[in-house]
């Protein structure tokens, strides 16, 4: 029996495999023993030793994961063994070893747990998530104090991971994991031609399980009641990682509700040469989105959601932070345009770290544009690091949330206010046309802009009235609706007509059977999510295609 579950959408994707189900580990767990006086000094050699040993390990996974992953992933890691080695561990293990007399393992884990208890008593979401890190410490702590056995001059032993590698089961079938929790050690150790999924049990959009998940392209749905009880190994599981729906056993007709899966292989690319007469650009969330982005071959980037860079590390980012981060996109991109969003925070995409009051209706509260009108300091910082970047390459900003055309001229003016005395190089301007009353404003619009792109996932939000993140509404949220398509459709006239490049960003440019018809609209440009570039392009080139021939039967008839 068929059996839907739903959680946390915590990284887009929407993907089909079996389930690996991973046992909860036994972190609770610790072997005490009681030791004699003449045992103290062994107990805290033991217990300086595993410290030694991990913080390596550490440091050893840091630097793997910041080749794979990068940098900010990497700082989980980093951070988790500054834990290990701050002093205060050792100096309260040896006073409970010498005051308890008990082994090091029953010290390290009570002064830990102590730790994390004080950590989740504080009301402040962001640090309770962060109490998974103490338990990644204890847990590897009292791994390797189990393999340092007694006397201590035994040979030093070599660390295996604490947990076995689930994943390497000698097949290369597609799995999804299926976890009451998962560590930031797992996720990163998980082979990624492997699994195509993450689902846990447990865990909150900013758990480092999340992030990294985002960072690795994997679709992932965490805070699911009774996932364990539900989900047997092996069985298939079909993940909606944008709606954060989980179907256990899909039957077939729920399965024909997806009809990309089928025939799309998460875990290829297909790689398309460009074609001249129609640009797929590149959807980026992070800076690790770009080697996807070269592989696919991409015409630029189209839309870089910079909100997911401040999102994943839990904080504001200076002016050099940003700037190393655009500039090093806009090299890579080598002369290719690069359109960098600014921040479109709020909404779905909450802002913690900015502490706003909660509010009643987020999507349609303080978000986006309205924002950064509120907090114009985010908005120039970000704005003298893009121009600074600019002098790499041709950038294109881009206003997300725009509701008509004195919202996007007050906007673009703070941005040319807050960078009048850097040498910036080619920038170009455009709104994001994702709000109904900006597409009726679009000849207003326009006339300010150098560019635009429609942002199609919220446009149909809006348009319809269908919360774009609620499967219970799902049905509504229909990207084949005529009224949409007559939208559209004016839209492109109007930028035809006024000779002004417009592309589209959101989900409905990746769906191949959108392609012909968005063509047909005159659109010459979309932008995708890097795995989907080659598909596109396909799609495309075959439109045109038929396109072309349809212009030649026409002119034959005219002639005849
Ligand atoms: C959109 O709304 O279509 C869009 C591309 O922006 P986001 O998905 O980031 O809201
Ligand atoms: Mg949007």
């Amino acid at each position: 029996m068929e059996k839907r579950l739903s959680g946390i959408a915590i990284s887009d994707g929407v993907v089909l495999a079996r389930a690996e189900v991973l046992q909860s580990s036994s972190v609770g767990e610790v072997v005490a023993r009681d030791i004699a006086t003449e045992d103290i000094e062994r107990e805290l050699g033991r217990l300086k030793r595993a410290i030694a040993l991990v913080a390596d390990d550490l440091r050893n996974l840091s630097e793997r994961v910041a080749e794979r992953v990068g940098s900010a992933a990497a700082a989980i890691f980093e951070a988790q063994r500054a834990i290990a080695l701050d002093p205060a561990l050792v100096t309260e293990a040896e006073r409970i070893i010498r005051d308890q007399l008990v082994n090091a393992e029953a010290a390290a884990w009570q002064v830990l747990r102590e730790y994390e208890l004080r950590m989740l008593e504080i009301d402040n979401a962001a640090l309770r998530e962060r109490a998974a890190d103490l338990i990644e410490v204890r847990r590897r702590l009292l791994t390797v104090l189990g393999q340092i056995s007694i006397p201590t001059d035994s040979p030093q032993p070599s660390i295996a991971s604490d947990r076995p590698p689930k994943q390497r089961r000698g097949d290369s079938h597609p799995i999804i994991i299926v976890a009451e929790e998962l560590f930031p050690g797992d996720t990163v150790s998980f082979d990624t031609n492997q699994v195509v999924g993450i689902l846990t049990e447990h865990g909150g959009p900013a758990s480092h399980a999340a992030i990294l998940a985002r960072a690795l392209g994997i679709p992932a749905v965490t805070g699911i009641p009774g996932l364990l009880d539900e989900v047997r190994p092996g069985e298939p599981v079909l993940i909606n990682g944008r709606t954060g729906e989980v179907i256990v056993r899909p039957q077939r007709e729920t399965l024909s509700l997806y009809p990309g899966l089928s025939r799309f292989d998460p875990l290829r690319i297909q790689v398309v040469e460009p074609i001249r007469e129609f640009s797929v650009y590149a959807n980026i969330n992070s800076i690790e989105d770009m080697p996807l982005t070269h592989l696919a071959k991409a015409d630029g980037i189209g839309l870089y959601r910079t909100e997911f860079e401040f999102i994943i590390r839990d904080r504001l980012l200076n002016e050099d932070e940003q700037y190393d981060l655009y500039v090093r996109i806009v090299e890579a991109m080598n002369g290719k345009p690069v359109c960098i969003r600014i921040l479109d925070l709020g909404g779905d995409k909450a802002a913690r770290f900015l502490h706003l009051p909660p509010e009643e209706n987020p999507v349609l509260g303080y978000r986006g544009a309205r924002l950064l009108l509120g907090h114009p300091h985010l908005l120039e910082t970000q704005a003298r690091a893009i121009a600074r970047a600019s002098m790499a390459g041709p950038v294109q900003v881009l206003y997300p949330m725009i509701i008509d055309a004195q919202q996007f001229y007050t906007l673009r003016e703070l941005f040319r206010q807050a960078t009048q005395d850097i040498n910036a190089g080619p920038l170009a301007h455009g709104p994001m046309f994702e709000v109904p009353s900006a597409c009726l404003a679009a000849r207003e619009l326009l006339s300010l802009a150098d560019f635009a792109s429609i942002g199609t996932n919220d446009l149909i939000q809006y348009t319809f009235a269908v919360d774009r993140n609620n499967e219970l509404v799902a049905r509504d949220y229909n990207p084949q609706h005529p009224i949409l398509w007559t939208m559209l459709a004016q839209l492109y006239q109007t930028a035809n007509e006024m000779n002004k490049p417009v592309s589209i960003c959101g989900e409905l440019a990746s769906n191949r059977q959108m392609i012909p018809r968005l063509i047909e609209l005159g659109a010459r440009a979309v932008s995708v999510s890097p795995r989907l570039i080659g598909q596109v392009r396909l799609a495309a080139r075959s439109a045109l295609a038929i396109a072309a021939k349809d212009v030649l039967k026409n002119q034959s008839r005219i002639v005849s």
